[in-house]
């Protein structure tokens, strides 16, 4: 498991180490989030158009940056 997770907010897909509510496997529509990137305070849009946003290139290189960094 990484420790962050995908978030569309801001017309991006960002990521985001905050914790999600008990039982939600994404971070449900108005969710305030910190992205990776560093964002604060940015709310969530967890609809299915949001997922198509393309990626934030900052969040995705920290992303890639953790993921190395959990399997090492
Ligand atoms: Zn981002």
């Amino acid at each position: 498991m990484y420790p962050f997770h995908w978030v569309p907010t801001n017309a991006s897909r960002h990521a985001s180490t905050d914790r999600r509510p008990e039982g939600t496997l994404a971070y449900p529509t108005g969710t305030a989030v910190t992205t990776l990137c560093g964002l604060s305070g940015q709310v969530a849009d967890n609809s299915e158009l949001a997922w198509l946003w393309p990626s934030c290139p900052e969040c995705y290189r920290a992303a890639v940056e953790m993921a190395r960094a959990t399997v090492g």
